[in-house]
């Protein structure tokens, strides 16, 4: 066998032939190394869509490299040698290869990168970590931003980048005098109903997919979540067309329905485009010049097209900055102490609670929900139950097709379960019943009343809320962003509160909110 220089290590999600481990690459010195692993579906019990997600893509991305000409060293899951985890194969495949090097642009998630960081020194061969230019902003560059600051807000550090690459700027001025349209995006669908969402951009599974699909269901096989609409974006034309789709169909209407939510339709005027971006498949830079370009043509207004930009250029790139800035610790954040299980029907959706009922049932078809189904009904109803962090992100991580660690991690811990003590968010994201029913119909066919906080017929939402003021009433307190509802719980006499309290532990300890069989 000819001597090998580098061997260029691709994760599942770093399915970019432009990445930054691919410069200077030569087809008769290097290879390429890429492995499906059991252990990246056992270490949270990742749903079955989000296992095919990542393989469907991973094998289509070997294809692409095989017609680029690079040389590659691919381990399939049912390979008899596998070694099951990506730090054992990683290993044995070094001792078989015996390359010169190894190359890989920085891994995503904190717990990969020790993997092979070790398995290099272990191994005694040099690590060239590349910059993972996916992104508009390194971690460098946003523990700049970070330094010296006293408070982390997303808003500050959009400004910052849109000013910085320039992205809907008139000079150094926002165009429309105005950098957030937020006020204009909070609509609910009237009575009626969305009227006719385009239909989703689904694609046909081709062999290698439905081949994948049939080793998931075998593999794990007791694994949530189902396969049966299963219809992402797995290569880079299909992802290329996905965003051509959104621009095209949906962005016009995505700022205005933002955080409305429809039964039935997780979809709705949405981009779907999260698990795209999260494998490499779309360049955010692509994806941000695409809505902009939609702007300029007077094809979408700009408060759509600022709420979109955004979620990409702001949300996405902050939670990975916060990721990088605060790990490992960040995992073991525990701000409000809380210890409650997550009720077992997360994994099933059997629930009689129609709003959680209809995130699960679209979580387990489609490995998605909507962000404001993640925010503001299972994550409201896991944060105010008190359920402890880590199960809470271990089960975010196992659902969704787009889930990868360093943007999971703070949007579950930080922004909707307030576990970072107000890192993330300045306040807790907490709510009644009403506002779900103020969002979408969903109340309308519920057992429960949104309006009542205690009582047989009392929203599990509404008893929560009040009792998470109560559970946290001297904490809350000292947050002027909080006074007016910690007010509020002032107002209550003491049987109220006690009411509330009795019907709170009834729904910790499973009596209500579970589905009932007659
Ligand atoms: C508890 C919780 C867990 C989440 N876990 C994930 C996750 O594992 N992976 C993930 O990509 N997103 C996650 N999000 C953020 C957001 O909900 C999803 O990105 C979004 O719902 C994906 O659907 P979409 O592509 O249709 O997004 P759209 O609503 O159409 O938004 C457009 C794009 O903006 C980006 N975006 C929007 N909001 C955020 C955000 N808060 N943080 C980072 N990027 C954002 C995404 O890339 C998304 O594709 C989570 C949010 C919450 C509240
Ligand atoms: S009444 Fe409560 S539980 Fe039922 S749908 Fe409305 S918010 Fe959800």
């Amino acid at each position: 066998m000819a001597e090998l220089r580098d061997l260029i290590v691709v994760l599942g999600d770093q399915l970019d032939l432009d990445a930054a481990a691919f410069d200077g690459f030569d087809d008769g010195l290097d290879a390429v190394w890429m492995a499906e692993v059991a252990e990246e579906s056992n270490h949270v019990w990742s749903s079955k869509p989000r296992t095919v997600m990542f393989l469907a893509s991973m094998r289509h991305f070997a294809l692409a490299l095989q017609a680029a000409a690079r040389p590659l060293y691919y381990t399939r899951l049912d390979a008899p040698s596998n070694g099951g985890s990506l730090g054992t194969q990683l290993q044995a495949d070094i001792e078989r290869l015996r390359p010169a090097r190894l190359i890989m642009t920085t891994p995503g998630d904190w717990r990969v990168l020790q993997v092979i960081k070790t398995v290099a020194e272990a191994a005694g061969l040099p690590l060239d970590l590349r910059e993972d230019r996916h992104f508009f902003v390194s971690v460098r560059e946003f523990t700049e931003h970070a330094k010296g600051r006293k408070s982390l807000r997303m808003e500050v550090f959009y400004r910052e980048q849109r000013k910085r690459h320039g992205v809907l700027m008139e000079g150094n001025e926002p165009i429309g005098g105005q950098w957030n349209f937020d006020a204009d995006n909070r609509e609910a669908f009237g009575a009626t109903g969305p009227g006719a969402v385009p239909p989703r951009t689904a694609f046909e599974t081709d062999a290698v997919t439905r081949e994948v699909m049939v080793l998931v269901n075998t593999r794990f096989a007791t694994h949530p979540g189902r396969l049966e609409s299963f219809a992402w974006p797995v290569t880079r034309a299909q992802a290329v067309q996905s965003l051509q789709a959104f621009i095209r169909e949906r962005l016009s209407l995505f700022g205005r329905y933002q955080d409305a939510m429809w039964p039935g339709d997780p979809w709705l005027y949405h981009a779907h485009l999260s698990a795209a971006l999260n494998l490499k498949l779309l360049n955010p830079r692509e994806v941000v010049a695409a809505a902009v370009a939609a702007y300029h043509a007077r094809h979408a207004p700009l408060s759509s097209v600022e709420g979109f930009v955004r979620q990409i250029l702001g949300w996405r790139e902050y939670v990975r900055g916060i990721y990088w800035t605060q790990m490992p610790d960040y995992l073991e954040r525990n701000a409000l102490n809380a210890h409650e299980n997550l009720p077992a029907w997360f994994w099933t959706g059997a629930t009689d609670m129609a709003c959680l009922r209809d995130a699960l049932a679209q979580t387990l078809a489609h490995g998605y929900a909507n962000h404001i189904q993640r925010l503001m009904v299972t994550g409201l109803y896991a944060l105010m139950l008190g359920v402890q962090p880590k199960q809470v992100h271990a089960w975010y991580l196992a659902v969704y097709v787009d889930a990868v660690e360093w943007v999971e991690l703070p949007n579950t811990l930080g922004m909707s379960q307030y576990a970072d003590g107000g890192l993330m968010g300045s306040k807790p994201y907490i709510a009644t019943g009403k506002y779900i029913a103020r969002m979408s119909p969903h109340c309308k066919g519920c057992r429960y009343d949104p309006a009542q906080r205690s009582g047989d017929s009392a929203c599990p939402f509404t008893t929560l809320y009040w009792d998470f003021l109560l559970r946290h009433e001297a904490a809350l307190a000292k947050n002027p962003r909080m006074a007016l509802q910690v007010k509020n719980v002032a107002r209550l006499t003491e049987a109220q509160k006690q009411a509330v309290s009795a019907r709170a532990a009834a729904i910790r300890r499973g009596e209500i909110g579970a589905e009932r069989r007659a």
